[in-house]
């Protein structure tokens, strides 16, 4: 970074704004992955619109590179500064600006932790459905940056279907304020749409106005064990008849990681005596609790009769119901365990798995540290989370080929975490040259001096 522009951020915004040296947290080295960690030339924290604008402004005239850093509990490195660059950090662009109860909208910076908007629609009896292990340090700007999914996704969809409308400044400090509220509005293309999951390649998202919905009346939960993973799409699909719109999350684990959360975070009893192949963390919405719940266990009781399940419990508290959501999210307790893991997320059509699973263990058999490969994850919206643990951190490009390589033609090398900097190499096998192409020129034409999170994505 130059001298200049360091003295023009310093002379154009607020004190406090611009942190160099010692006065740099950790935290502003790299996102939750803990890769390739690097101390960015400035922290900018702009707190409003016009700041960041201001920002944007100075480095676009300079062709200073910046790195966007919203709650850095990213997994793909794309908030992690890269050599030269500054970061923009949103921590002080935060708060709610207006909730609307009877319209179901919330307006929102995009600097707030995403656990702070669900207080906020809890308090006018609503909620925000977006939730995910991080809620409590991820912003709202980074789970749209990122097109975060989560745990109910299966009702709600993900973030591209819970932001109405949103405010971003682009690359050469123009704020585009698209801050729809309606539900309907084909007035031309939709804005909105390119700044959500480009992983601040096109822009900062400034401002977003949220769609909340009703809340449950209560929150059902069971835990399911089946002997095989037919049964446990089996067991989907009864849930998915049988429950309609209420069933809100059809979480999996599989066994290895079933064993091991129960035993790092949740020590006592388990809920089944036996051990089985597959386990569902299965949460129902209920609107009127008795008949709900009476329902749900009508339900149990027939996939147990006939044979698609092996045991299955319903939670009879919330203390019970947490302890199974903390198994559910224990991935960020297991990984520091492993010796050199590394964390995928991958999708494909259900029908695919099974084949996929097989196919992978196989590849990556030689290089493992123990057998296991572990695996959970969001099996409703086809998302799986595999972990592998290796014995020699070299061989992590052969475990990145066995996981992605059999995704080609069919299948995503990214869920829900993004592309980053981590997979970009393998955008390839999931979007085609055409694809890639159209990307590439909406980046250039956004970003012609190539200043926002370079070398993220793309
Ligand atoms: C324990 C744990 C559980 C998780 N579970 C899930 C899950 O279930 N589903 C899921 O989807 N993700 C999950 N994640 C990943 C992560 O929490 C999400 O990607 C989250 O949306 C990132 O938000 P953040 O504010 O921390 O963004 P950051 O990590 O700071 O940034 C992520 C990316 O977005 C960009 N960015 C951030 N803010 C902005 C902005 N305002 N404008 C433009 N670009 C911006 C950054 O440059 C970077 O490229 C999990 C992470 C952890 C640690």
């Amino acid at each position: 970074m130059n001298a200049t522009l360091l003295e023009s951020l310093t002379q154009q915004l607020p004190a406090g704004t611009v942190l160099v040296g010692d006065d740099i947290g950790v935290r502003h080295h790299c996102d939750w992955t803990g890769r390739n960690p690097l101390p960015p030339m400035a922290v900018v924290r702009p707190a409003s619109t016009s700041e960041v604008s201001t920002v944007l402004r100075l480095c676009h005239e300079a062709g200073q590179p910046i790195v966007v850093q919203g709650g850095l509990t990213g997994l793909a490195g794309g908030a992690t500064p890269r050599q030269g660059e500054i970061a923009i950090s949103l921590e002080r662009l935060t708060g709610i600006e207006a909730i609307d109860p009877d319209a179901g909208t919330m307006q929102v910076r995009a600097g707030t932790p995403l656990s702070v908007v669900h207080d906020a629609a809890a308090a006018v009896g609503l909620q925000f459905p977006l939730d995910l292990g991080a809620r409590g340090s991820c912003t709202i700007g980074g789970n749209i940056s990122t097109n975060a999914g989560g745990n109910r996704v299966i009702r709600y969809g993900m973030a591209r279907d819970l932001v109405l409308g949103l405010e971003a400044v682009l690359a050469d400090g123009t704020v585009v304020s698209s801050l729809n509220a309606m539900l309907k509005n084909n007035a031309g293309y939709d804005l909105k749409h390119l700044f959500i999951g480009s992983e601040g390649t096109l822009g900062i998202v400034t401002r977003a106005v949220l769609r909340l919905h009703a809340d449950a009346r209560e929150r059902l939960t069971a835990f399911v064990a089946v002997d095989s993973f037919d049964a446990l799409v089996a067991l989907l699909g009864a849930m998915r008849r049988g429950l309609g719109g209420q069933l809100s999350s059809f979480e999996t684990m599989w066994s290895d990681y079933y064993e091991f959360a129960f035993q790092a975070v949740a020590p006592g009893p388990r809920p089944f005596a036996e051990p089985h192949s597959h386990y569902a963390l299965i949460e129902m919405e209920a609107l009127e609790p008795q008949a709900d719940l009476a329902r749900l266990e009508s339900l149990l009781a027939d996939v147990l009769d006939a044979g698609l399940a092996a045991d299955a419990v319903v939670a009879n508290s919330l203390a019970e119901a947490s302890r199974l959501w903390i198994v559910r999210d224990s991935a960020g307790q297991l990984i520091p365990t492993l010796k050199n893991p590394i964390s995928y997320d991958v999708s494909m059509p259900i029908s695919k798995m099974a084949d996929y699973l097989a196919e992978v263990e196989r590849r990556v058999a030689p290089i493992l540290s123990n057998r296991s490969v572990w695996v959970f994850g969001h099996l409703g919206d086809g998302n799986l989370h595999v972990i592998t643990s290796l014995e020699n951190p070299s061989d992590a490009p052969s475990s990145d080929h066995a996981v992605y390589s059999p995704l080609t033609g069919f299948g995503s090398v990214s869920a829900e975490h993004g592309i980053g900097v981590i997979k970009r190499d393998w955008l390839p096998a999931s979007r085609n040259e055409a694809e890639r192409a159209l990307m590439q020129q909406l980046k250039s034409s956004l970003d012609p001096r190539g200043i926002l999170n370079r070398g993220r994505v793309l």
